[in-house]
């Protein structure tokens, strides 16, 4: 059998993500025509709900222009809605039966587990045993989102479950920084420009320093977030995918299994984070700028001692990387909005140069926003004289590509999925070994009790203890670099 169509079904239809990332997205698909012909939507959770309120729930986030109308009518007509429990397994066999009545036996099956993930195990295991198509030829795939865990016990717990009721091939984590341009541009800028190869290693970087920065604090939404803390929501996933790519050797290929593989032997090489690598912070309130403390958000348990900032130093044991410090810094009410790595060379031999005029060379990707990837580097200043002067060689995407229109992580994503690629999801030992990292660091933090550092709303890098631990593990500032067109 092939598939005579495919349906994609939303479990947690009535949620925060459902109306804000997933019917958008669907509908981006839909509306550039980049999904099969024959694809339908149906949204479950145990609300009480209709297409309509589907609809009305997320139209703040379709972006569908007037002229649209008309397909966004087409859209919501692929959509339905069944409510029904995570538990109850007459539920999911009334699910199976309403794909069968409507959509055919004949179908491939996408469940997107856009629940919170105490309901993962139970919806799973009901999926497995009473809602799969079973016919030769057709696919059913898992859509997971984080967290995958808390710590290695924990998201052990869960990939063990997981993988006793699907296959890997079955299984997608979706981490959607993966899914950023800039983060697939590194496999490409990485292996296939002769000018970086040579330099990528111990011998010439100093240091990667890869950047979370959000210019806003919990708002009001600090409950999740206090369980979590910043490491566990940004760190251990996001910037440690990153990290991966930026460390990783070159894979034997493009297909999704080479290139984990190569991103699992980077992981396996890395030490456990120990507390003497590691600064965090937690912002209070600045009375300049009126902005509040994040234990003053109602939300957040008094005294709470969970990390908003978090600085780190990872190493990778190889040959290539010994004693190279990766960098990664997160935080959330700092000065900016902004993801990047920024890769720091060694020092040349400048004594031609009068002392102190030769600043290292950077390479800089911007992830986000307005994407960009520049290379820091000495030139002469022009003119008469022979001074240095530190300017860049720059590749701002929305100059250098007029007309650009990026795709959205989740849209590129979920299109994978579709179409089966794995590249950009985390594999279970992936996932292993990045909690192997983080944990030992996230225990000691926790059963230690260690406070973060006060750092006020709105600073450049959380506390002070933060430059100073940057500082100390190499990182070096001029403060001679000025760009003319703006940040
Ligand atoms: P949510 O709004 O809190 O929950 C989604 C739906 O799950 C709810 O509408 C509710 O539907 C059901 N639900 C909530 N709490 C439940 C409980 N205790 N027991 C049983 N059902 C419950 O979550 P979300 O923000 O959409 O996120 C969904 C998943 O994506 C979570 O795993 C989350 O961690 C992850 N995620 C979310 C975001 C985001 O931006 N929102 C970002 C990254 C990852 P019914 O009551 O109608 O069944
Ligand atoms: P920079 O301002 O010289 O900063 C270089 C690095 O030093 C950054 O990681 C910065 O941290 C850190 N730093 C800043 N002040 C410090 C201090 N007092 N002590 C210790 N470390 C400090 O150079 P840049 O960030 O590469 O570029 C400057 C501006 O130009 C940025 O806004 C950049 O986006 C813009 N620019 C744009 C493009 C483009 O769009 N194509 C190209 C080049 C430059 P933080 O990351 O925390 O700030």
């Amino acid at each position: 059998h092939s598939a005579s169509s495919h349906v994609i079904i939303v479990f947690g239809a009535s949620g925060d993500l459902a109306k804000k990332k997933i019917y958008p997205t669907l509908w981006w698909l839909f509306r550039d025509k980049l999904l099969p012909s024959n694809t339908h939507f149906i949204g479950y959770s145990r609300s009480n709900l209709t297409v309509d309120n589907l609809r009305s729930n997320a139209m703040p986030y379709l972006n569908a222009k007037d002229s649209e109308s008309t397909q966004l009518d087409e859209f919501f007509k692929r959509n339905s809605y069944v409510q029904g429990s995570y538990d109850k397994p007459e539920d999911f066999i009334r699910l199976n039966k309403f794909i069968v009545d409507n959509f055919s036996a004949c179908s491939n099956r996408l469940f997107y587990l856009a629940i919170p993930p105490s309901q993962f195990i139970s919806v799973a295991t009901n999926l497995k045993a009473h809602c799969t198509a079973e016919s030769d030829g057709l696919w059913n795939r898992l859509i997971v989102e984080k967290p995958f865990g808390k710590d290695l016990d924990s998201s052990e717990v869960l990939a063990k479950h997981l993988s006793s009721l699907f296959s890997e091939d079955q299984i997608y984590r979706i981490d959607h920084y993966l899914g950023k341009e800039m983060v697939q541009n590194v496999v490409v800028l990485r292996f296939a420009n002769r000018v970086f190869s040579p330099l990528w290693n111990r011998d010439n970087i100093a240091n990667v320093v890869v950047t979370f920065k959000e210019n806003f604090g919990t708002e009001g939404r600090g409950g999740y977030f206090d369980e979590f803390g910043i490491i566990r929501d940004v760190m251990q996933n996001h910037l440690l995918q990153i990290l991966c790519l930026i460390a990783m050797e070159r894979p034997i290929s493009m297909e999704a299994n080479d290139i984990r593989d190569e991103k699992v032997k980077v992981l396996r090489c890395m030490r456990p984070l120990s507390l003497d690598d590691v600064v965090v912070g937690q912002y209070v309130a600045d009375p300049e700028n009126g902005k509040p403390g994040y234990l003053d958000d109602p939300t957040v348990p008094a005294g709470s001692i969970t990390p908003t900032y978090a600085v780190a130093a990872l190493y990778v044991d190889n040959e290539r990387w010994q004693g190279v410090p990766f960098i990664v810094r997160a935080g959330k009410a700092l000065n900016e909005k902004k993801c990047e790595v920024r890769i720091q060379f060694k020092d040349v031999i400048a004594d031609i140069l009068p002392s102190g005029a030769v600043h290292r060379n950077e390479l800089v990707l911007r992830v986000q926003p307005n994407e960009a990837v520049y290379m820091k580097l000495m030139t002469k200043r022009p003119g008469m004289g022979f001074g240095a002067e530190e300017t860049e060689l720059d590749l701002t995407y929305n100059r250098r590509f007029t007309d650009l229109k990026l795709p959205d992580a989740y849209e590129r994503l979920l299109l994978d999925v579709l179409v089966g690629s794995q590249i950009n999801f985390v594999r279970t030992d992936e996932l292993r070994e990045a909690w192997r990292v983080f944990t030992p660091a996230l225990h000691a933090l926790e059963s230690q009790r260690v406070a973060p550092h006060p750092y006020p709303y709105g600073v450049r890098n959380g506390p002070p203890q933060a430059d100073e631990f940057m500082r100390r593990l190499g990182f070096t500032f001029s403060g001679q670099y000025f760009y003319p067109h703006g940040g």
